[in-house]
Protein backbone atom coordinates (compact mmCIF):
# COMPACT_ATOMS: atom_id res chain seq x y z
CA UNK A 1 0.00 0.00 0.00
CA UNK A 2 2.28 2.46 -1.42
CA UNK A 3 0.33 5.49 -0.42
CA UNK A 4 -1.27 3.93 2.60
CA UNK A 5 1.53 3.01 4.60
CA UNK A 6 5.28 4.54 5.56
CA UNK A 7 7.60 2.46 4.86
CA UNK A 8 9.67 3.48 7.70
CA UNK A 9 10.08 0.54 10.48
CA UNK A 10 8.51 2.19 13.30
CA UNK A 11 9.00 0.90 17.05
CA UNK A 12 5.42 -0.30 18.77
CA UNK A 13 4.11 -1.72 21.72
CA UNK A 14 4.80 -5.11 21.52
CA UNK A 15 1.63 -7.72 22.07
CA UNK A 16 1.18 -11.34 22.82
CA UNK A 17 -2.34 -12.70 23.30
CA UNK A 18 -3.45 -16.16 21.94
CA UNK A 19 -4.81 -14.70 18.43
CA UNK A 20 -2.22 -11.87 18.16
CA UNK A 21 1.79 -11.36 18.40
CA UNK A 22 3.63 -8.15 17.57
CA UNK A 23 7.68 -8.35 18.61
CA UNK A 24 9.24 -6.41 15.93
CA UNK A 25 8.94 -2.52 14.46
CA UNK A 26 6.37 -2.58 12.22
CA UNK A 27 7.15 -3.04 9.02
CA UNK A 28 9.56 -5.69 10.01
CA UNK A 29 12.69 -4.01 8.90
CA UNK A 30 13.72 -7.62 7.25
CA UNK A 31 10.68 -7.18 5.12
CA UNK A 32 11.24 -4.27 3.43
CA UNK A 33 13.75 -5.67 1.16
CA UNK A 34 11.79 -8.44 -0.24
CA UNK A 35 8.92 -5.58 -0.01
CA UNK A 36 10.63 -3.41 -2.03
CA UNK A 37 12.09 -6.25 -4.51
CA UNK A 38 8.61 -7.13 -5.00
CA UNK A 39 7.50 -3.76 -6.05
CA UNK A 40 10.15 -3.98 -9.21
CA UNK A 41 8.60 -6.94 -10.49
CA UNK A 42 4.84 -6.61 -9.53
CA UNK A 43 2.76 -3.40 -11.40
CA UNK A 44 2.33 -0.56 -9.31
CA UNK A 45 -1.56 -1.24 -10.63
CA UNK A 46 -1.95 -3.82 -8.08
CA UNK A 47 -0.87 -2.14 -5.02
CA UNK A 48 -3.40 -2.63 -1.96
CA UNK A 49 -2.15 -5.10 0.74
CA UNK A 50 -0.86 -3.54 3.95
CA UNK A 51 2.90 -4.16 4.43
CA UNK A 52 2.62 -7.50 5.93
CA UNK A 53 5.06 -10.23 4.59
CA UNK A 54 2.27 -13.84 4.71
CA UNK A 55 4.13 -16.59 5.32
CA UNK A 56 1.40 -18.70 6.00
CA UNK A 57 -2.49 -18.37 7.40
CA UNK A 58 -4.66 -20.51 9.32
CA UNK A 59 -8.30 -19.82 10.20
CA UNK A 60 -8.22 -16.32 11.09
CA UNK A 61 -4.60 -16.04 11.43
CA UNK A 62 -1.77 -14.62 9.00
CA UNK A 63 1.99 -15.09 10.69
CA UNK A 64 5.24 -13.67 9.51
CA UNK A 65 8.80 -15.28 9.37
CA UNK A 66 9.32 -12.89 12.14
CA UNK A 67 7.20 -14.56 14.99
CA UNK A 68 4.12 -11.65 14.58
CA UNK A 69 0.65 -12.99 14.29
CA UNK A 70 -2.26 -10.76 13.07
CA UNK A 71 -6.00 -11.42 13.30
CA UNK A 72 -7.08 -11.13 9.32
CA UNK A 73 -10.27 -9.14 8.89
CA UNK A 74 -10.08 -9.31 5.61
CA UNK A 75 -10.72 -12.67 5.09
CA UNK A 76 -8.12 -12.68 2.55
CA UNK A 77 -10.11 -9.79 0.97
CA UNK A 78 -13.27 -12.32 1.21
CA UNK A 79 -11.90 -15.53 0.07
CA UNK A 80 -11.54 -16.95 3.16
CA UNK A 81 -15.12 -17.70 4.06
CA UNK A 82 -14.10 -20.82 6.09
CA UNK A 83 -11.05 -19.81 8.04
CA UNK A 84 -7.43 -19.58 5.93
CA UNK A 85 -6.10 -23.40 5.17
CA UNK A 86 -9.00 -24.99 6.21
CA UNK A 87 -7.52 -28.46 6.61
CA UNK A 88 -10.65 -30.25 5.43
CA UNK A 89 -10.37 -28.04 1.87
CA UNK A 90 -6.85 -28.51 2.10
CA UNK A 91 -7.25 -32.19 2.09
CA UNK A 92 -9.96 -32.44 -0.47
CA UNK A 93 -7.86 -30.39 -3.13
CA UNK A 94 -4.36 -32.54 -2.19
CA UNK A 95 -6.36 -35.88 -2.42
CA UNK A 96 -7.88 -34.79 -5.75
CA UNK A 97 -4.28 -33.27 -6.72
CA UNK A 98 -2.95 -37.12 -6.45
CA UNK A 99 -5.86 -38.12 -8.92
CA UNK A 100 -5.60 -35.51 -11.69
CA UNK A 101 -4.51 -31.81 -11.61
CA UNK A 102 -6.01 -30.59 -14.75
CA UNK A 103 -8.93 -31.69 -16.99
CA UNK A 104 -10.54 -28.45 -19.07
CA UNK A 105 -14.21 -28.84 -18.99
CA UNK A 106 -15.91 -28.82 -22.23
CA UNK A 107 -12.87 -31.04 -23.79
CA UNK A 108 -12.26 -33.97 -20.85
CA UNK A 109 -14.96 -34.94 -19.03
CA UNK A 110 -14.65 -35.78 -15.00
CA UNK A 111 -17.05 -35.51 -12.29
CA UNK A 112 -15.95 -33.47 -9.48
CA UNK A 113 -17.24 -30.53 -12.31
CA UNK A 114 -20.98 -32.12 -11.85
CA UNK A 115 -20.79 -33.04 -8.57
CA UNK A 116 -20.26 -29.71 -7.74
CA UNK A 117 -22.73 -28.07 -9.95
CA UNK A 118 -24.98 -30.36 -8.73
CA UNK A 119 -24.24 -29.31 -5.50
CA UNK A 120 -24.08 -25.56 -6.27
CA UNK A 121 -27.56 -25.71 -7.53
CA UNK A 122 -29.20 -26.84 -4.34
CA UNK A 123 -28.06 -23.16 -3.11
CA UNK A 124 -27.65 -20.75 -5.96
CA UNK A 125 -30.36 -18.47 -6.00
CA UNK A 126 -32.51 -18.06 -9.24
CA UNK A 127 -33.14 -21.87 -9.55
CA UNK A 128 -29.62 -21.73 -11.52
CA UNK A 129 -28.73 -25.73 -12.44
CA UNK A 130 -26.03 -24.79 -14.85
CA UNK A 131 -23.04 -23.10 -14.43
CA UNK A 132 -19.86 -22.36 -16.92
CA UNK A 133 -17.03 -22.41 -14.42
CA UNK A 134 -14.00 -20.15 -15.36
CA UNK A 135 -11.02 -19.14 -12.93
CA UNK A 136 -12.13 -15.52 -11.28
CA UNK A 137 -14.71 -13.22 -10.78
CA UNK A 138 -13.97 -10.90 -13.60
CA UNK A 139 -14.65 -14.07 -16.05
CA UNK A 140 -17.44 -15.03 -14.29
CA UNK A 141 -18.64 -11.28 -14.97
CA UNK A 142 -17.91 -11.37 -18.80
CA UNK A 143 -19.61 -14.82 -19.39
CA UNK A 144 -22.41 -13.77 -17.59
CA UNK A 145 -22.75 -10.25 -20.07
CA UNK A 146 -21.82 -12.35 -23.20
CA UNK A 147 -24.77 -14.72 -21.84
CA UNK A 148 -27.10 -12.05 -21.81
CA UNK A 149 -26.64 -10.51 -25.16
CA UNK A 150 -26.52 -13.90 -26.70
CA UNK A 151 -30.01 -15.16 -25.45
CA UNK A 152 -31.85 -12.39 -25.78
CA UNK A 153 -30.04 -11.11 -28.98
CA UNK A 154 -30.16 -7.47 -27.91
CA UNK A 155 -27.05 -5.29 -27.17
CA UNK A 156 -27.34 -2.97 -24.41
CA UNK A 157 -26.18 -3.94 -20.73
CA UNK A 158 -27.15 -1.58 -18.12
CA UNK A 159 -24.58 -1.70 -14.71
CA UNK A 160 -24.60 0.61 -11.58
CA UNK A 161 -22.36 4.15 -10.70
CA UNK A 162 -20.14 2.67 -7.83
CA UNK A 163 -19.76 -1.16 -8.90
CA UNK A 164 -16.70 -3.47 -9.39
CA UNK A 165 -16.70 -5.96 -11.21
CA UNK A 166 -13.25 -7.26 -12.10
CA UNK A 167 -10.60 -5.52 -14.74
CA UNK A 168 -10.60 -7.23 -17.73
CA UNK A 169 -12.23 -5.28 -20.51
CA UNK A 170 -16.07 -5.96 -20.35
CA UNK A 171 -15.85 -6.21 -16.59
CA UNK A 172 -14.09 -2.67 -16.34
CA UNK A 173 -16.97 -1.25 -18.72
CA UNK A 174 -19.19 -1.94 -16.06
CA UNK A 175 -16.90 -0.88 -13.50
CA UNK A 176 -17.13 2.57 -11.96
CA UNK A 177 -16.84 2.57 -8.04
CA UNK A 178 -13.42 4.79 -8.98
CA UNK A 179 -12.45 6.22 -12.05
CA UNK A 180 -8.82 4.92 -11.74
CA UNK A 181 -9.80 1.24 -12.63
CA UNK A 182 -11.20 2.84 -16.21
CA UNK A 183 -8.67 5.69 -16.62
CA UNK A 184 -6.54 5.00 -19.55
CA UNK A 185 -7.85 1.92 -20.60
CA UNK A 186 -11.00 3.04 -23.11
CA UNK A 187 -12.43 2.63 -25.30
CA UNK A 188 -15.00 0.29 -23.63
CA UNK A 189 -17.62 -1.99 -24.74
CA UNK A 190 -20.55 0.13 -26.61
CA UNK A 191 -24.11 -0.01 -25.35
CA UNK A 192 -23.18 -0.04 -21.65
CA UNK A 193 -25.50 2.29 -19.75
CA UNK A 194 -25.00 3.46 -15.77
CA UNK A 195 -28.09 3.91 -13.73
CA UNK A 196 -28.30 5.00 -9.78
CA UNK A 197 -27.39 2.86 -7.27
CA UNK A 198 -29.15 3.63 -3.90
CA UNK A 199 -27.11 4.66 -1.05
CA UNK A 200 -29.19 5.83 1.45
CA UNK A 201 -27.12 7.58 3.75
CA UNK A 202 -25.86 9.64 1.26
CA UNK A 203 -28.91 10.43 -0.18
CA UNK A 204 -30.70 13.60 -0.09
CA UNK A 205 -33.96 11.79 0.00
CA UNK A 206 -36.23 12.04 3.29
CA UNK A 207 -35.74 8.42 4.31
CA UNK A 208 -34.63 4.29 2.36
CA UNK A 209 -37.86 3.79 0.61
CA UNK A 210 -37.56 7.41 -0.91
CA UNK A 211 -34.14 6.73 -2.14
CA UNK A 212 -34.98 3.54 -4.05
CA UNK A 213 -38.03 5.00 -5.48
CA UNK A 214 -35.69 7.44 -6.82
CA UNK A 215 -33.25 5.51 -8.34
CA UNK A 216 -36.22 3.20 -9.74
CA UNK A 217 -37.56 6.53 -11.39
CA UNK A 218 -33.65 6.75 -12.76
CA UNK A 219 -34.24 4.42 -14.73
CA UNK A 220 -37.53 4.54 -16.43
CA UNK A 221 -36.40 7.82 -17.30
CA UNK A 222 -32.99 6.05 -18.76
CA UNK A 223 -35.21 3.73 -20.86
CA UNK A 224 -37.18 7.06 -22.02
CA UNK A 225 -34.57 9.09 -23.15
CA UNK A 226 -31.47 7.19 -23.70
CA UNK A 227 -31.96 3.20 -24.62
CA UNK A 228 -34.97 1.54 -24.83
CA UNK A 229 -36.02 -1.21 -22.67
CA UNK A 230 -36.30 -3.52 -25.52
CA UNK A 231 -32.65 -2.86 -26.84
CA UNK A 232 -31.57 -3.92 -23.12
CA UNK A 233 -30.15 -7.49 -22.37
CA UNK A 234 -29.34 -7.57 -18.97
CA UNK A 235 -29.28 -5.27 -15.51
CA UNK A 236 -26.11 -6.32 -14.03
CA UNK A 237 -26.16 -5.49 -10.26
CA UNK A 238 -24.33 -6.30 -6.77
CA UNK A 239 -26.81 -6.66 -4.67
CA UNK A 240 -24.64 -5.28 -1.85
CA UNK A 241 -22.17 -3.14 -3.07
CA UNK A 242 -18.71 -4.13 -2.25
CA UNK A 243 -15.92 -2.29 -3.54
CA UNK A 244 -17.99 0.80 -3.51
CA UNK A 245 -18.28 0.92 0.15
CA UNK A 246 -20.64 -2.25 1.41
CA UNK A 247 -23.89 0.03 0.28
CA UNK A 248 -26.58 -1.97 1.58
CA UNK A 249 -29.79 -1.08 -0.96
CA UNK A 250 -33.55 -0.78 0.57
CA UNK A 251 -34.82 -4.07 -0.70
CA UNK A 252 -37.95 -2.15 -2.37
CA UNK A 253 -35.24 -1.23 -5.06
CA UNK A 254 -34.18 -4.69 -5.74
CA UNK A 255 -37.92 -5.87 -6.04
CA UNK A 256 -38.30 -3.01 -8.03
CA UNK A 257 -35.61 -3.93 -10.14
CA UNK A 258 -36.95 -7.46 -10.88
CA UNK A 259 -40.12 -6.12 -11.57
CA UNK A 260 -38.80 -3.58 -14.61
CA UNK A 261 -36.59 -6.84 -15.81
CA UNK A 262 -39.92 -8.91 -16.06
CA UNK A 263 -41.61 -6.52 -18.12
CA UNK A 264 -39.01 -5.84 -20.50
CA UNK A 265 -37.76 -9.03 -21.11
CA UNK A 266 -34.31 -8.11 -19.39
CA UNK A 267 -32.28 -10.19 -17.70
CA UNK A 268 -31.55 -9.68 -14.35
CA UNK A 269 -27.71 -10.69 -13.23
CA UNK A 270 -26.14 -10.92 -9.44
CA UNK A 271 -22.55 -10.51 -9.56
CA UNK A 272 -22.44 -12.19 -5.87
CA UNK A 273 -18.73 -12.50 -6.03
CA UNK A 274 -17.96 -10.75 -2.75
CA UNK A 275 -21.94 -11.51 -0.91
CA UNK A 276 -21.44 -15.05 -1.86
CA UNK A 277 -21.05 -17.83 0.10
CA UNK A 278 -22.37 -17.54 3.70
CA UNK A 279 -21.35 -13.68 3.97
CA UNK A 280 -24.44 -12.11 4.49
CA UNK A 281 -25.42 -14.86 6.50
CA UNK A 282 -27.48 -16.94 3.65
CA UNK A 283 -26.09 -18.40 1.24
CA UNK A 284 -26.35 -15.39 -0.96
CA UNK A 285 -27.58 -12.29 -0.59
CA UNK A 286 -30.13 -12.94 -3.37
CA UNK A 287 -31.65 -15.22 -0.53
CA UNK A 288 -31.53 -12.47 2.27
CA UNK A 289 -33.08 -9.77 0.11
CA UNK A 290 -35.85 -12.38 -1.08
CA UNK A 291 -34.86 -11.40 -4.86
CA UNK A 292 -34.38 -14.18 -7.72
CA UNK A 293 -31.74 -13.34 -10.38
CA UNK A 294 -31.85 -14.50 -13.56
CA UNK A 295 -27.92 -15.29 -13.79
CA UNK A 296 -25.42 -15.22 -10.74
CA UNK A 297 -21.89 -14.57 -10.71
CA UNK A 298 -19.73 -16.31 -8.17
CA UNK A 299 -16.08 -16.18 -7.36
CA UNK A 300 -14.14 -15.60 -4.25
CA UNK A 301 -14.94 -17.50 -1.58
CA UNK A 302 -16.34 -20.55 -3.10
CA UNK A 303 -13.70 -22.30 -2.99
CA UNK A 304 -11.90 -20.91 -0.09
CA UNK A 305 -8.86 -19.75 -2.24
CA UNK A 306 -8.35 -22.35 -4.90
CA UNK A 307 -9.10 -20.25 -8.11
CA UNK A 308 -12.65 -20.94 -8.88
CA UNK A 309 -15.38 -18.44 -10.60
CA UNK A 310 -18.87 -19.74 -11.97
CA UNK A 311 -21.34 -18.17 -14.44
CA UNK A 312 -24.92 -19.60 -13.17
CA UNK A 313 -27.91 -19.66 -14.50
CA UNK A 314 -31.45 -21.33 -15.25
CA UNK A 315 -31.00 -24.14 -18.14
CA UNK A 316 -33.27 -22.52 -20.27
CA UNK A 317 -31.59 -19.52 -20.25
CA UNK A 318 -27.99 -21.08 -20.10
CA UNK A 319 -28.69 -24.06 -22.40
CA UNK A 320 -29.27 -21.79 -25.29
CA UNK A 321 -25.73 -21.11 -25.63
CA UNK A 322 -24.91 -22.64 -29.30
CA UNK A 323 -21.87 -25.18 -29.43
CA UNK A 324 -18.51 -23.94 -28.54
CA UNK A 325 -20.12 -20.03 -28.25
CA UNK A 326 -17.73 -20.19 -24.82
CA UNK A 327 -15.40 -21.85 -23.14
CA UNK A 328 -12.10 -21.47 -21.13
CA UNK A 329 -9.12 -23.81 -20.83
CA UNK A 330 -8.56 -24.05 -16.92
CA UNK A 331 -11.60 -23.33 -15.39
CA UNK A 332 -13.40 -25.98 -13.42
CA UNK A 333 -10.35 -27.78 -12.88
CA UNK A 334 -10.90 -30.73 -10.93
CA UNK A 335 -8.78 -29.54 -7.79
CA UNK A 336 -10.39 -26.57 -7.34
CA UNK A 337 -14.14 -27.86 -7.87
CA UNK A 338 -12.86 -30.73 -5.34
CA UNK A 339 -12.08 -27.57 -2.80
CA UNK A 340 -15.18 -26.01 -3.47
CA UNK A 341 -17.33 -29.50 -2.76
CA UNK A 342 -15.16 -29.42 0.69
CA UNK A 343 -16.22 -25.71 1.03
CA UNK A 344 -19.67 -26.29 0.63
CA UNK A 345 -19.66 -29.18 2.98
CA UNK A 346 -17.50 -27.05 5.77
CA UNK A 347 -20.03 -24.13 5.31
CA UNK A 348 -22.70 -26.68 6.15
CA UNK A 349 -21.89 -28.66 8.47
CA UNK A 350 -20.30 -25.83 11.04
CA UNK A 351 -22.98 -24.01 10.26
CA UNK A 352 -21.31 -20.87 9.26
CA UNK A 353 -24.52 -19.22 7.76
CA UNK A 354 -25.44 -19.20 11.34
CA UNK A 355 -22.60 -18.05 12.69
CA UNK A 356 -22.41 -15.01 10.55
CA UNK A 357 -25.98 -13.82 11.55
CA UNK A 358 -25.24 -14.48 14.98
CA UNK A 359 -21.88 -13.05 15.02
CA UNK A 360 -22.41 -10.33 12.66
CA UNK A 361 -25.41 -8.83 14.71
CA UNK A 362 -23.39 -9.09 17.84
CA UNK A 363 -20.89 -7.24 16.30
CA UNK A 364 -23.12 -4.67 14.33
CA UNK A 365 -24.66 -4.06 17.97
CA UNK A 366 -21.14 -3.12 19.19
CA UNK A 367 -20.27 -0.76 16.47
CA UNK A 368 -23.09 0.90 16.57
CA UNK A 369 -22.62 1.94 20.38
CA UNK A 370 -19.22 2.87 18.93
CA UNK A 371 -20.86 5.07 16.18
CA UNK A 372 -22.83 7.36 19.69
CA UNK A 373 -19.48 7.74 21.10
CA UNK A 374 -17.34 8.66 17.95
CA UNK A 375 -18.36 12.08 15.72
CA UNK A 376 -16.18 10.30 12.66
CA UNK A 377 -18.05 7.28 12.82
CA UNK A 378 -20.88 8.16 9.88
CA UNK A 379 -22.06 4.95 9.16
CA UNK A 380 -22.23 1.77 10.02
CA UNK A 381 -24.37 -0.56 7.95
CA UNK A 382 -24.27 -4.58 7.13
CA UNK A 383 -26.16 -7.97 6.11
CA UNK A 384 -24.97 -11.30 8.21
CA UNK A 385 -20.92 -10.43 8.55
CA UNK A 386 -20.90 -8.56 5.44
CA UNK A 387 -20.28 -5.25 7.70
CA UNK A 388 -18.63 -1.86 7.29
CA UNK A 389 -18.02 1.42 8.73
CA UNK A 390 -17.93 4.93 6.86
CA UNK A 391 -15.97 7.43 8.25
CA UNK A 392 -15.98 11.20 7.54
CA UNK A 393 -14.86 14.26 9.25
CA UNK A 394 -16.05 15.31 12.75
CA UNK A 395 -18.61 18.39 12.09
CA UNK A 396 -18.85 18.53 8.71
CA UNK A 397 -21.84 17.20 6.18
CA UNK A 398 -20.58 13.61 6.06
CA UNK A 399 -17.43 14.88 3.99
CA UNK A 400 -15.61 11.38 3.43
CA UNK A 401 -12.36 11.04 6.04
CA UNK A 402 -9.81 8.97 4.12
CA UNK A 403 -6.88 10.15 6.22
CA UNK A 404 -8.79 8.79 9.76
CA UNK A 405 -9.44 5.42 7.52
CA UNK A 406 -5.93 5.52 6.52
CA UNK A 407 -4.40 6.01 10.15
CA UNK A 408 -7.20 3.43 12.22
CA UNK A 409 -6.11 0.77 9.34
CA UNK A 410 -2.00 1.63 10.00
CA UNK A 411 -2.59 1.57 14.40
CA UNK A 412 -5.01 -1.92 13.65
CA UNK A 413 -1.90 -3.40 11.57
CA UNK A 414 0.61 -2.39 14.56
CA UNK A 415 -1.92 -4.18 17.36
CA UNK A 416 -2.60 -7.32 15.58
CA UNK A 417 -5.24 -6.41 13.20
CA UNK A 418 -5.66 -6.88 9.58
CA UNK A 419 -8.32 -4.56 7.97
CA UNK A 420 -9.15 -3.19 4.60
CA UNK A 421 -10.85 -0.15 3.05
CA UNK A 422 -13.29 0.16 0.73
CA UNK A 423 -15.79 2.91 -0.82
CA UNK A 424 -15.85 5.44 -3.60
CA UNK A 425 -13.55 8.19 -1.47
CA UNK A 426 -11.30 5.00 0.66
CA UNK A 427 -13.43 6.76 3.62
CA UNK A 428 -14.97 3.30 4.81
CA UNK A 429 -13.17 -0.35 6.59
CA UNK A 430 -15.13 -3.75 6.29
CA UNK A 431 -15.02 -5.42 9.20
CA UNK A 432 -15.30 -9.22 7.45
CA UNK A 433 -13.57 -11.93 9.25
CA UNK A 434 -13.90 -15.40 8.11
CA UNK A 435 -16.87 -16.56 9.83
CA UNK A 436 -15.60 -19.28 11.75
CA UNK A 437 -14.74 -16.88 13.63
CA UNK A 438 -15.50 -17.18 17.73
CA UNK A 439 -17.01 -14.74 19.95
CA UNK A 440 -13.95 -14.25 21.78
CA UNK A 441 -12.45 -13.78 18.63
CA UNK A 442 -14.93 -11.00 17.61
CA UNK A 443 -14.51 -9.51 21.24
CA UNK A 444 -10.16 -9.20 20.80
CA UNK A 445 -10.83 -7.52 16.62
CA UNK A 446 -13.71 -5.02 18.23
CA UNK A 447 -11.64 -4.15 20.79
CA UNK A 448 -8.75 -3.02 18.67
CA UNK A 449 -10.87 -1.52 16.40
CA UNK A 450 -12.75 0.65 18.74
CA UNK A 451 -9.65 1.57 20.38
CA UNK A 452 -7.95 3.06 16.95
CA UNK A 453 -11.32 4.97 16.55
CA UNK A 454 -11.72 6.39 19.34
CA UNK A 455 -7.54 7.29 19.21
CA UNK A 456 -8.20 8.98 16.26
CA UNK A 457 -12.24 10.78 17.42
CA UNK A 458 -10.13 12.98 20.16
N1 LIG B 1 -17.16 -8.73 -8.78
C1 LIG B 1 -17.08 -8.29 -7.52
C2 LIG B 1 -18.34 -7.89 -6.81
C3 LIG B 1 -15.86 -8.20 -6.87
O1 LIG B 1 -15.80 -7.74 -5.61
C4 LIG B 1 -14.69 -8.59 -7.57
C5 LIG B 1 -13.32 -8.52 -6.92
N2 LIG B 1 -13.14 -7.61 -5.92
C6 LIG B 1 -14.81 -9.04 -8.88
C7 LIG B 1 -16.07 -9.12 -9.45
C8 LIG B 1 -13.62 -9.46 -9.68
O2 LIG B 1 -13.11 -10.66 -9.18
P1 LIG B 1 -11.66 -11.17 -9.61
O3 LIG B 1 -10.67 -10.26 -8.97
O4 LIG B 1 -11.60 -12.59 -9.10
O5 LIG B 1 -11.60 -11.10 -11.09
Amino acid sequence: MAKTFAMKPKSVSLVNTPYRKIKTKIPVPESLPILESLRLHEPISMTGQPLVLWDHAQGAAVYDKWGNQWIDWSSGVLIANAGHNHPRIVAAAREEMARMVHAPVGVIAHEPVLRLAWELGQVTPGGADMFFFGNSGAEAVEGALKLARYVTGRRGIVACLGGFHGRTMGAATVTTSKVKYRTGHGPFLPDVYFARFPYPYRSPAPDPEACAREALEDVERLFEYVVAPEDVAAFLVEPIQGEGGYVVPPRSWLVGLRELCDRHGILLIFDEVQSGFGRTGEWFAAQAFGVEPDIVCLAKAIANGFPLGATAARREIMGRWGAASHGTTYGGSPVSCAAALATLDVIREENLLENARVQGGYMLEALCELQAESPIVGDVRGVGMMIAVEFVKPGSDKEPNAEAVRRILERALERGLLLYPCGHWTQTIRLIPPLTITREQVDEGLDIFTRAVLAESV
